[in-house]
């Protein structure tokens, strides 16, 4: 499953290969384990809908969000300003609970040579997050990824997410969310660029 992975995404490579019926009955034992019986009539069909759920959510440890950035960009003939991918959602899970982390990504970046369609940046954010992550890495992911491939002048990244496994359990933190940033070259060297960012970033975000 997870052949073509870079460096930046840790534990990618770790695991063999494991059938859906071991992951089925995997789930069964789960449901066995808080107390219900898997065979019940609501239930029987549970574990097969869990490992058609996880490939889905987890779809993005087989693809290689660099290809993406990779295979599409085109010189910019001289176009030098900012360059903004705002507000796009995602769904992720949380590396130590697998519980949901839903939220927003702004990506921007100040061109040099090369440029991508949005949609492409859009995929970056897909595919980090359909992996069990924590809100810091896939913010740096995404940063770094463009930085890497793009070469461009500067990238500045921000995650604003609420995390399930605080709703949920233990503290009960209900309406927080979590605010993550990664500045990039001239976003964190040149103030007013990012000054420029950031009000984009809070123009219009307010939910
Ligand atoms: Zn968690």
């Amino acid at each position: 499953m997870a052949h073509k992975l870079e460096s930046i995404s840790p534990g990618a490579s770790a695991g063999g290969v494991v059938s859906n019926a071991e992951a089925e009955e995997a789930f069964r034992t789960v449901l066995r384990w808080i107390g219900e019986d898997p065979d019940r009539d609501g239930l029987r069909d549970t574990p097969h809908r869990l490992v058609r759920a996880f490939r889905e959510y987890f779809s993005g440890y087989e693809e290689d969000p660099a290809q993406v950035l990779r295979k599409t960009f085109s010189e910019v003939d001289g176009y030098d300003e900012i360059i903004v991918l705002r507000g796009v959602t995602f769904e992720s899970h949380c590396e130590h609970h697998i519980a949901p982390i839903i939220g927003r990504v702004w990506v921007g970046y100040l061109p040099d040579k090369r440029v991508v369609g949005i949609s492409k940046l859009a995929r970056v954010v897909e595919i980090f997050s359909k992996r069990l992550q924590l809100q810091e890495r896939l913010t740096a992911q995404i940063a770094n990824t463009i930085d890497d491939v793009l070469k461009p002048r500067g990238v500045a990244v921000v995650v604003k997410a609420a995390h399930h496994c605080m709703i949920s359990r233990g503290i009960h933190k209900r309406g927080s969310d979590l605010v993550t940033s990664r500045m990039l070259g001239a976003f964190r060297d040149q103030p007013a660029t990012r000054a420029e960012f950031l009000s984009l970033v809070n123009d219009g975000s307010s939910e």
